[in-house]
């Protein structure tokens, strides 16, 4: 087989977040192929997301890192829009108030200012995003989306982030109560992994 031939076979995910891989090797385990995390290929990459969609920087980051291993790179980028905050926090959903803000006060924050507004206002979805820059220069993205209502209180020990305040009228709890299997399998991110799988399949 070729040189060209041997990377393809493997996958570079431009993150080192453990949840994430997890989850990512999980949903691409029957591709084949051997998923490696930044942390495997001992890469330390301090890419400027700046963006303007979950696209845009989803691009940015699996660009940069193909240019610099020659790898096909996955990257995504993901965050909670609100609709009666104008899609806020959208793509500064990690940012938001402050990187290092814990979510108990990120959250408490969003509800209150939701105060009074009812039910059918309160609507809102995750954003996944995944981008695959191919070292020929391709590019594909493809985005995974999950809707749900902002909760008046948090409610759930799983998950992370906004999960806690993502009620789920259909399933009646919030994403943080509901198991990891049963969130991989209707998240945001689950499904534009596998659109992704779809795409490289
Ligand atoms: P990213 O790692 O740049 O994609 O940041 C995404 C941010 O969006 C996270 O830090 C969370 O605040 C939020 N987020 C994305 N997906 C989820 C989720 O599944 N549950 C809770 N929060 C999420």
């Amino acid at each position: 087989m070729s040189e060209n031939g041997k990377k393809l076979q493997r996958i570079l995910f431009a993150t080192n977040n453990a949840d994430k891989m997890r989850e990512i090797r999980e949903i691409l385990a029957d591709t084949g192929r051997e998923i490696l995390s930044l942390q495997d290929v001992g890469l330390t990459a301090n890419i400027v997301e700046d963006g303007e969609t979950f696209e845009e920087n989803a691009v940015i980051k699996a660009k940069a890192i193909a240019q610099m291993t020659g790898e096909l790179v996955l990257a995504d980028d993901s965050g909670l829009e609100i609709d009666y905050l104008n899609k806020e926090p959208g793509i500064y959903s990690a940012r938001y108030m402050g990187e290092d803000t814990s979510y108990r006060i990120k959250n408490a924050n969003l509800i209150s200012r939701l105060e009074g507004v009812p039910d059918e206002k309160r609507t809102a979805r995750f954003v996944c995003a995944i981008a695959a820059a191919y070292p020929d220069g391709r590019i594909r993205t493809v985005r995974g989306t999950m809707e749900g209502r902002i909760a008046y209180e948090e409610r759930g020990e799983n998950g992370f982030g906004y999960d806690p305040i993502f009620y789920l009228p259909k399933y009646g709890c919030t994403s943080a109560e509901l198991s990891r299997e049963e969130k991989n399998r209707i998240s945001h991110r689950g499904a534009a992994l596998r659109a992704m799988k779809e795409e490289l399949l």
